[in-house]
């Protein structure tokens, strides 16, 4: 006999582990989630979701709870040359969707509001901090972990599944042998706050094509903005030690027209993409950036992850026939229809990695032509907002 018997056993609670929880429980799966930190998560990393994320998250129910709880709609992203001449509106308000705008949120924000939409289910439960998840066994009908939390307490728990939600470093994938493949990228995304900047009506992200890269200005749903650009490894150790007077001025020489905002760090991150071979084996799946740790240049970890949790969810066995054997199969069923979903949009976000390392004048002469022309070409904007609002590819 087991403290705890659960369908679902969650381990993390991100954005991802949070966001499974909620779906799973919502849909009357016995649920716990573990998180080992009492720390908030960290406010610079993902804060926008897209449209169709958006749709999944209202048939899920749980759009309005995030809307009456601080996140906030944007229409969409404008695009400039680097002297703030104007090149494409790539809004999706008029777009014929259900969502017709971008929601945003600081980042350390939203898995708190999937756990307090999950605390009105019934069948879901948390502990957090906990200091330790071990594995202890798994037999035919379920397996079962010693957990012991921060006040000293030990619980132990049967689930009949398993998700693997633990964030990039992925301990528990590495226990179960789940391998994966990683790819450095030549660049890192440096990350500046400004506490200053206004935003316009629409909360639309602003980015600039510079002859180092792009330079997109991110409302932040409680007032200023975040600042994202690319800077090269080697200047990784210089970039730490320079000043807000510092950072506002290589800003200002990049668009001359942020040259008066003030600004400072907000972190470093050192872009990789780390993706699992598997994403499923036996009773075990990972989800989040324990599966898919994309670049963050193209804001998909969140979207995906979201995306995912989704379609699992209308794989799974009703909560009468949920046993460990219909999981294995459920789950071997998600993991091959999942590799052929995802590969358009894992190879889209992986060439843009490689574009973001090379991004030069002649990159951006060229891209300033392709955004002018989307502004032109009616069709071909069309196509660009819809894909940008996370429909067409996965
Ligand atoms: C600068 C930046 C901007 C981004 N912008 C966007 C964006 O706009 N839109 C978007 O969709 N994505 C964006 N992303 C990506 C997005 O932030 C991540 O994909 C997402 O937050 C990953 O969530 P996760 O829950 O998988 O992982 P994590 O957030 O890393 O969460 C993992 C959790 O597991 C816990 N944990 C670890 N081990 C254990 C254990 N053994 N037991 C219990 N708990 C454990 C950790 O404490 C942590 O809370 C951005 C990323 C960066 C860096």
């Amino acid at each position: 006999m087991t403290d705890i018997n659960t369908d679902v056993l969650i381990i993390g609670g991100g954005v991802a582990g949070s966001a499974a929880a909620y779906a799973l429980s919502k849909r009357g799966y016995g649920v716990l989630l573990l998180e080992k930190s009492e720390k908030p998560q960290d406010t610079a990393r993902g804060d926008h979701l897209q449209p169709a994320v958006c749709e999944i998250l209202g048939k899920w129910s749980v759009l309005d709870h995030f809307l009456n709880n601080g996140a906030k709609k944007r229409a969409g992203s404008l695009w400039f040359d680097e002297d703030a001449n104007f090149l494409m509106d790539a809004n999706v308000s008029n777009l014929e969707i259900p969502e017709p705008y971008f929601m945003f949120m600081n980042h350390e924000e939203i898995s708190g509001i999937f756990v307090s939409a999950s605390e009105k289910n019934e069948s879901f439960s948390f502990l957090c901090p906990i200091i330790s998840c071990v594995h202890v066994e798994t037999n035919e009908k379920e397996s079962i972990f010693e957990i012991k939390s921060k006040d000293g307490t030990v619980k132990t728990a049967s689930t009949k599944m398993i998700v693997i939600a633990d964030g990039v470093a992925s301990n528990m994938g590495r226990y179960f042998k789940f391998e994966r493949n990683s790819f450095r990228y030549e660049r890192a995304l440096a990350v500046l706050f400004s506490d200053e900047y206004e935003a316009d009506e629409f909360n639309n992200l602003r980015t600039y094509l510079t002859d180092r890269g792009i330079v997109t200005m991110i409302p932040r749903a409680k007032g200023g903005c975040k600042i994202g650009l690319t800077i090269n490894r080697e200047e990784i150790k210089s970039w730490k030690k320079m000043t807000p007077i510092e950072y506002q001025e290589f800003i200002g020489q990049l668009v001359p027209a942020y040259k008066d905002l003030k600004m400072y760090s907000a972190g470093i991150y050192p872009p990789s993409m780390i993706i699992a071979e598997n994403w499923a084996k036996d009773n075990i799946v990972l989800i989040g950036d324990a599966c898919h740790g994309l670049h963050p240049g193209r804001s998909q970890g969140m979207n995906t992850t979201i995306k995912c949790v989704d379609h699992l969810l209308d794989l799974l066995p009703e909560k009468g026939s949920f046993n460990k054997e219909n999981v294995v199969q459920t789950l071997d069923q998600y993991q091959k229809s999942m590799k052929s979903n995802i590969n358009e949009l894992l190879e889209a976000n992986h060439s843009m990695g490689l574009s973001m390392d090379k991004f030069d004048h002649e990159s951006k002469v060229h891209d300033i032509e392709k955004f002018k022309l989307l502004e032109q070409n009616k069709e071909a904007g069309h196509a660009y907002r819809m894909k940008s609002a996370g429909y067409g590819v996965f």
